[in-house]
């Protein structure tokens, strides 16, 4: 036996010594025979004063005994084991509550040291576990693995276990609550910016706003990162009243040190029983109304509907299957020429990403960008565009002699990233090509995230040659700050304006406004959706310098627009 067990090599009396709760072994009278440092904490007596001298019943409280004496088996009626709760006394008087354990020891353990037992003589070991102070570590425990550690609210599995209670209570009474996920926006730029300790400032006070809108009861928790969750009886109108003044509560400027932090908050509500009757279900739609909320890009509240649910199950599908898209040269690029108005030749010509899958046929890049843009895919993409574009163009110009600027579109995040310019240098550099064959063309969302990263770049392309073009212009804040303080070349109004323009006087005259405005900064003015000769005209009349649309090319592959530009082409 011995053999199978090597590791098994403590005395019993060292297991006992060291063990982290009172224990003693008696013998069949009750009278200690070992007592380790524990019990002799606990009960403030010491072994001298226990061993040989005292039985483990003089440690009770002698009332409690003599109330529940038939409580305690005697010792030979002991089965495997005994256990009940009782209160001891303390050396100093004070009670305190224990869980006593009592098992025999058959057949004797072989107690090193120990003098000789008589045959058949049965020892005790016993087990006292101070229940007051394990009711407190428990209870401490419970409070850490059920509450958020910076803002001190429940924590999602405290705030799942609420509401699978309320779950519970509300089918039963047939009544209806309301759950909202909310969740602070740039919470990680602020963290980067300012430092962690502002992060969690900031997390605690939007916490203690939110549990200021919860007078008596509902429920609110962090359920981690920058989300809340909470809980509230309200329904229907009420819930979205509810909702709208979270939303208030968190965009008050917090101040920092002297600076006014501006939180913006996106907030995805579900109803109780209408979009789910279980946690499960009803934490995932708030997540999905959540997500349509935050792709606003500012404060805003979505509702779930089953619509919105189809859409998150297509864009999961998609970033499934563009993580596999790269790898297996699914992607290709398409160019559409941009026309110089007055003498109608191909300036420019603007990249766009094709992305041909083999079972769902073409995917439209309005569709999978976005998607791209909400996994942080686009770097990859983004990157593979950029050396596949000037690789291209490289190509066609040895090929042809002849090439218009490529025109090529980069995502806000691809801007917030410090190496955007080094992979456009190298991709120039490994391509032979001059960066005045390149343009880059960004929304105004890229001008408006972290200004200095993107400021730099910028500039940096700029000075290295490359043009730089505010694409979709009007659609976005259109604040005009920025085209002073930006190093810009080139607006491109938004194909909504070149639509309305015929049918509404108002619009054209606003497009005619831009189109001053720009040349008086200084920059070049292309209109996009082209598809009218009309508008071309009217464009043209009102001093438009390009214009890209269906009317003049729609885009078209490499090999295409070679036969459009080159001379050589044809060969
Ligand atoms: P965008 O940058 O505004 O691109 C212009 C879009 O308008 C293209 O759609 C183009 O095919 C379409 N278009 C051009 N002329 C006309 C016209 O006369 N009428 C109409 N109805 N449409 C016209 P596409 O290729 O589907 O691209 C959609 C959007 O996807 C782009 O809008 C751009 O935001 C994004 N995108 C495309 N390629 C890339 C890329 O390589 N990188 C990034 N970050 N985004 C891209
Ligand atoms: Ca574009
Ligand atoms: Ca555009």
């Amino acid at each position: 036996m011995q053999a199978q067990f090597p590791l098994a090599v403590e005395t019993p009396e060292a297991a006992l010594a060291a063990a982290p709760f009172g224990m003693f072994i008696c013998d069949g009278n009750g009278t200690f025979q070992t007592v380790n440092a524990a019990l002799e904490k606990l009960t403030g007596l010491s072994a001298d004063e226990l061993v040989g001298r005292r039985g483990f019943e003089s440690l009770h409280d002698p009332a409690e005994l003599a109330r529940r004496r038939a409580e305690l088996p005697c010792l030979a009626a002991i089965g495997a084991r005994y256990e009940g709760e009782w209160t001891y006394r303390r050396r100093s008087g004070t009670p305190v509550r224990v869980v006593l354990a009592l098992s025999p020891l058959s057949p004797p353990l072989p107690m090193s040291g120990a003098a000789a037992r008589q045959p058949g003589e049965v020892l005790y070991v016993g087990v006292v576990v101070d229940m007051t102070r394990y009711a407190q570590s428990e209870a401490r425990l419970w409070y850490l693995s059920h509450h958020d550690g910076v803002t001190r609210l429940p924590n999602q599995t405290l705030f799942t276990e609420r509401l699978e209670l309320t779950i519970a209570r509300c089918q039963r009474s047939h009544s209806a609550f309301t759950v909202l996920i909310a969740e602070l926006g740039h919470l990680r730029k602020l963290r980067d910016a300012l430092g962690l300790h502002a992060a969690e400032l900031v997390l605690q006070i939007v916490g203690e706003r939110l549990r200021g809108l919860f007078p008596n009861d509902g429920t609110i928790a962090s359920i981690g990162g920058s989300q809340f969750a909470l809980l509230t009886n309200e329904t229907g109108a009420a819930a979205d009243a509810f909702a709208a003044e979270a939303l208030g509560r968190i965009a008050e400027p917090i101040d920092y040190g002297g600076t006014a932090l501006n939180i913006v908050a996106s907030i995805g509500i579900v109803a109780y029983p209408d979009d789910g009757d279980d946690a499960a279900t009803l934490m995932r739609r708030a997540g999905v109304a959540l997500s349509a909320a935050a792709a606003v890009h500012g404060n805003a509240v979505r509702r779930f509907s089953t619509a919105l649910e189809g859409q998150a199950a297509r864009r999961f599908q998609i970033e499934t299957m563009l993580r596999e898209a790269l790898q297996r040269q699914q992607l290709h690029l398409v160019y559409q020429p941009q026309v110089t108005l007055a003498n109608g030749r191909i300036v420019q010509v603007e990249t766009l990403l094709r992305w041909n899958h083999p079972q769902r046929g073409m995917i439209s890049p309005a569709e999978f960008v976005p998607v791209a843009e909400e996994s942080g895919l686009i770097e990859q993409i983004g990157e593979w565009v950029i050396r596949t574009a000037c690789r291209e163009a490289g190509k066609l110009l040895r090929q042809t002699g002849n090439l218009p600027r490529v025109a090529i579109n980069v995502s806000p995040q691809q801007f917030q990233r410090a190496d955007l310019f080094e992979t456009i240098r190298e991709a120039l550099d490994d391509a032979a090509l001059h960066p005045s064959y390149l343009e880059v063309e960004i929304t105004e969302g890229a001008l408006l995230g972290d200004t200095e990263q993107a400021l730099h770049t910028l500039h940096a392309l700029r000075d290295l040659g490359v043009e730089i073009a505010v694409d979709d212009f009007g659609t976005g804040y259109s604040s005009l700050a920025y085209l002073t303080r930006f190093p810009l070349n080139r607006l491109k109004i938004d194909r909504s304006f070149v639509t309305r323009m015929s049918g509404d006087p108002q619009c054209l005259a606003l497009v005619g406004a831009i189109i001053a405005m720009a040349h008086a900064l200084k920059l070049r003015v292309t209109a996009e959706g082209v598809e009218t000769p009309e508008q071309a005209a009217q464009l043209q009349a009102l001093g438009c310098d390009e214009a890209q649309g269906f009317w003049f090319s729609r885009p078209v592959t490499a090999s295409g627009l070679r036969n459009l530009i080159g001379p050589l082409g044809a060969g």
